[in-house]
């Protein structure tokens, strides 16, 4: 538990039910589009906006309760002469990852599209065999870490994509790019 967290600890410490509280921090489609963006490795506004298809005013304030409650840190970069910023996972943003596999095998499971290109799928990158859930891989009995653990969404790419790391200091990560 980072200092960012605290407001989202302060404000919903009242509620009992973990479910609960974790759906006033996760609860809303874009926080969820954004972790799954931050998941699969993108970190700038820019990028956020392009892959979402989000009106920045949404984005900007999606992206504040997201620092606010302790799941992405702001971290500055340089552009040109510019100092940005651009949003890491923290590790409490990186624990999400159980959360959308789950949304996932739901959504495959439960809604369906009209997209020909085939399910998503979700990779154990050492044996190369599906996960069917994200602890253990069926095939090989391993414990499945998050960098074995790799996307394929057809509709976009045959390539598989990694999981991005949590920025495991965020004033570390900062200094490095001052
Ligand atoms: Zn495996």
């Amino acid at each position: 538990m980072g200092g960012g967290s605290m407001t989202a600890e302060a404000a919903y410490r009242d509620v009992p039910c973990p479910i609960g509280r974790a759906a006033d921090v996760l609860g809303d489609r874009w926080t969820l589009l954004i972790l799954r963006t931050a998941t699969t490795g993108e970190t700038r506004f820019d990028r956020f906006r392009a892959e979402l298809g989000v009106a920045d005013n949404i984005l900007a304030a999606r992206l504040a309760k997201l620092v606010a409650a302790g799941l992405l840190t702001k971290v500055p970069y340089r552009d040109g002469g510019r100092t940005r910023h651009e949003y890491r996972l923290t590790p409490a943003g990186a624990d999400a990852l159980p959360v959308l596999l789950a949304m996932a095998r739901w959504g495959e499971r439960h809604t369906r599209t009209t997209d020909p290109s085939g399910p998503m799928r979700v990779l154990h990158s050492v044996c190369g065999q599906a996960l069917a859930s994200g602890e253990y891989c069926a095939h090989c009995g391993r414990l499945v870490t998050r960098d074995e653990t790799v996307w394929i969404r057809p509709w976009r790419s045959p390539e598989p994509v990694a999981m991005a790391q949590p920025a495991v200091d965020a004033q570390g990560v900062a200094d490095g790019a001052a």
